[in-house]
């Protein structure tokens, strides 16, 4: 196994509104969430004792519970204050967050609105999602071969445990082909995201970006938007479609975890590792330590 267990690392979790110990912040085996899916969660990344776009995060937790039908038993500004103070009694700076929701084993079955919905947040230091050479040489996308539900056949626009069960398998299969991680294409057969971060592509002066009819609405997605635009480059959020992938000079994912990586290649189709990519990479990290 690579690294340190997850459920082993020291420090303290908030759970709900209380400090626990790391390794105590457990759920019981008929956790709701655990069985049918009912969970809700954000990732959110700290820079220097700064949280970014924490108030984005958090509206995107409770829009996300909506959607599941969660109704969590705090407030936003609540919530906000917990993350600042997790980053605090930790005594972390530079860290990646975990808020989640979910339903608790109060109930079992389907029907669970008397379940407890509990809060954690957890924090630690999480580098880069990505490693340098990955980032340095741009990753090699494979087209995954599960597709992205329609609206109207998952809660596809909330950031929930259970979506990410197809984006796990697709994981999977591209590393196990070589991959570093995978296009999912859109029930449509659209490009959407890929499995853990939005994509880019770039012809000419100008960016183009899937509508987030398919994918998350990206909190990363929507300031590369701005940053990208500071530099004169034109963005269009349209759909885009595979036939279109061998046209396209450059192209890079967002996403908190990812932040702005480079992708060299996506299936057959391959992209420079370019300015654009590199100049964005830059102007993100600025932006998050507040240096722009
Ligand atoms: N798409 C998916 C499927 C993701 O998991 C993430 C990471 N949260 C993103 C896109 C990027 O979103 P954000 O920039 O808000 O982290």
């Amino acid at each position: 196994m690579a690294g340190k267990s997850f459920d082993q690392l020291d420090g303290e979790i908030w759970y709900d509104g209380a400090f626990v110990p790391w390794r105590e912040a457990q759920v019981h085996l008929l956790t709701h969430a655990l069985h049918y899916g009912s969970g809700v969660f954000e990732g959110v990344r700290a820079y220097e004792g700064r949280i970014f776009r924490l108030r984005e995060h958090t509206r995107r937790l409770f829009f996300s519970a909506r959607v599941l039908d969660l109704d969590i038993p705090y407030t936003p500004e609540e919530i906000d204050a917990a993350c600042e103070q997790v980053l605090e009694h930790n005594g972390l700076r530079d860290a990646y967050m975990r808020p989640i929701a979910w339903r608790g084993a109060e109930q079992m079955g389907l029907s669970a609105r008397k379940a407890t919905v509990h809060v954690a947040i957890a924090a630690w230091e999480w580098p880069s999602y990505f490693t340098p050479e990955q980032r340095m040489q741009g990753l090699r996308l494979d087209i995954a071969r599960w597709r992205r539900p329609a609206p109207d056949t998952a809660p596809v626009m909330a950031k929930a445990t259970g979506m990410y069960m197809i984006h796990t398998l697709s994981k999977h299969e591209a590393e196990a082909k070589g991959f570093s991680d995978a296009l999912m294409l859109d029930w449509r057969g659209q490009v959407a995201e890929a499995t853990g971060a939005n994509i880019f592509l770039r012809k000419g002066d100008t960016l183009h970006t899937p509508v987030t009819d398919n994918c998350l609405d990206g909190i990363t997605r929507r300031a590369v938007i701005e940053l990208a635009e500071k530099r004169g480059l034109k963005v269009v959020e349209r759909a885009i479609w595979p036939t279109e992938l061998p046209a396209f000079e450059e192209c890079f994912l967002t996403g908190t975890a990812a932040e702005v990586t480079p992708v060299a290649s996506i299936g057959p189709y391959a992209f420079t590792v370019g300015e654009v990519s590199r100049a964005l990479m830059e102007d993100y990290d600025k932006l998050v330590r507040g240096k722009n």
